[in-house]
């Protein structure tokens, strides 16, 4: 098979519900099960007839493809059979998501935590965050649908104050024409950061009194009764695109996972569903032959998957969702997480395969997140909060034996450091509200200093102006003359 071409092969997609267990034809737009509410899983009908190629032909596949020129296998969908083998090579869009650089700690940083760790920089994705993975399915999906239908306007529909608006916007604005994208956030709830993306891309946004779950109800509503695209976490199609992260971890380390830890946080829970489901279907193709260890991590501010977990045997086990308090991991601080059957169903398929500690969940402070994502942050990563979330999650695994030095933690960086900058402002400023419970370590704070006043400035002459400036600099440094 040559690289190049795209795929003959095609699959028969269906949703299938984790509530009730009845299936239904992907040729709809469902987004929760008509039947029960409960979530759905993609599942391709026709998946074991990629068995039948050797795990070592996808392997070269793959690799191939990673060489070639064709914008519909450049992105996630190199690894098209894995994701959604229904679409078609007009349909995919490619807007440069996915093949994120795993980088490798300095060694100083590694002496530092006794762990050996790198990180995947999903925030190098489009619109800076690796919820670009799943949009480039949705959409893809959607312009399938168009294309089929004969439909001249989808309304895509979201209510996030964050990275899911800025991915939605970024796709829908791209597509034009048929599709256009509504974001609805709650009225004085969001920071001007959050509102810039939607609203550069050209996002119709609507604010409403109230808070998140209130846009929630708003857009289901308008997903159970008109024709529009829900694009929030519980749409299967994401789930599908965000599984090429884990196809990416394989692939970086040519295919073998022997000795590697995945650290992810958790918020919806949709991120490490996905992780879980695409290194399944690796290992079902023989295409990787040790599973990768998975650790979710969440705050102690949001932490209902981590409690659910601490309970050792599966019938001392109860969900409950838990009341959220402010977090720096601000994507991921959820209480509900919608995306929790889906976390069971893959964590007992990963147990049965890789045994008992093959996926854990821990928990980690505010202030380990952010003294954490300084510490990435000056040794030449540009990790982001819930980056911050996951390196802390791979000290702690250490702290309790979970994880050796010999062993390779990779922690997701979720989104670009430069989204969460805030946080870092108010560590420096030391202005957290109490409600955070981080209190900054003075001695990482890092703040300008001026060198020479504009009054100063206004009484020399532009010689003396830079010869005294570049005095002054001279003394703060302690440099010496050549
Ligand atoms: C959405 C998001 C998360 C949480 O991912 P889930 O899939 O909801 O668990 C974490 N980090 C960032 C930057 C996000 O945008
Ligand atoms: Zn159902």
């Amino acid at each position: 098979m040559t690289a190049d071409l795209f795929p003959t092969y095609r699959g028969r997609m269906e949703y299938f519900c984790l509530g009730c267990g009845k299936r239904f034809p992907t040729n709809e737009l469902y987004y929760t099960c008509p039947d029960c509410g409960g979530v759905f899983l993609l599942d391709n009908l026709l998946f074991d007839e990629l068995k039948k190629t050797p795990g070592e032909t996808w392997r070269n596949i793959f690799d191939g493809r990673a060489a070639s020129k064709k914008t519909a296998l450049r992105g996630i969908f190199r690894f098209y059979e894995l994701i959604a083998p229904v679409l078609e090579e007009e349909d995919i869009l490619y807007l440069g998501e996915g093949n994120t650089p795993i980088v490798e700690s300095s060694p100083s940083l590694n002496a530092a935590t006794g762990l050996k760790t790198a990180y995947k920089n999903d925030g190098q994705n489009p619109s800076a965050s690796f919820k670009d993975r799943g949009m480039a399915c949705g959409f893809s999906y959607l312009r399938a649908l168009i294309r089929k239908h004969g439909w001249d306007n989808v309304l895509t529909v979201c209510a996030s104050t964050g990275d899911t608006s800025a991915a939605a916007a970024l796709y829908a604005s791209y597509m034009g024409d048929a599709i256009k994208s509504v974001v609805i956030l709650p009225h004085g709830k969001v920071t001007a950061a959050q509102l810039a993306q939607p609203l550069g891309s050209g996002a119709i946004v609507l604010e409403v009194p109230g808070v998140f779950d209130d846009c929630m109800k708003v857009v289901e509503h308008l997903a159970d009764n008109y024709r529009v695209a829900l694009l929030n976490s519980k749409n299967a199609w994401r789930i599908l695109g965000q599984e090429s992260y884990a196809f990416e971890c394989a692939q970086w380390f040519d295919w073998n996972l022997k000795g590697k830890c995945i650290f992810v946080p958790i918020g919806n829970a949709g991120n490490i569903t996905a992780i879980m489901a695409g290194f399944l279907k690796l290992h079902e193709l023989n295409i990787i032959s040790d599973l990768p260890r998975i650790f979710g991590v969440q705050s102690h501010h949001a932490d209902p998957v981590y409690r659910y977990y601490a309970a050792d045997e599966t019938s001392e086990r109860e969900y409950a969702p838990v009341t959220v308090t402010p977090s720096v991991a601000q994507a991921a601080m959820i209480g509900n997480p919608v995306s929790f059957p889906r976390v069971k169903y893959f964590a007992e398929k990963f147990e049965a395969i890789a045994g008992k500690d093959s996926f854990q969940v821990l928990q980690v402070t505010e202030q380990q997140i952010m003294d954490s994502m300084l510490q990435a942050n000056r040794n030449g990563h540009i990790a982001c909060t819930q980056g911050g979330e996951s390196f802390a999650g791979a000290k702690r695994a250490l702290e309790l034996g979970l994880v050796t030095a010999d062993e390779l933690c990779i922690l997701d960086s979720t989104a670009h450091q430069l989204k969460f900058v805030d946080f870092q402002n108010m560590y420096f400023d030391n202005s957290f509200p109490p409600e955070f419970e981080v209190t900054p370590d003075t001695a990482l704070a890092n703040k300008p200093e001026l060198v020479i006043t504009p009054e100063e400035k206004e009484n020399l002459s532009e010689a003396e102006y830079t010869t005294t400036t570049a005095d002054r600099v001279v003394a703060k440094l302690g440099l010496k003359k050549k």
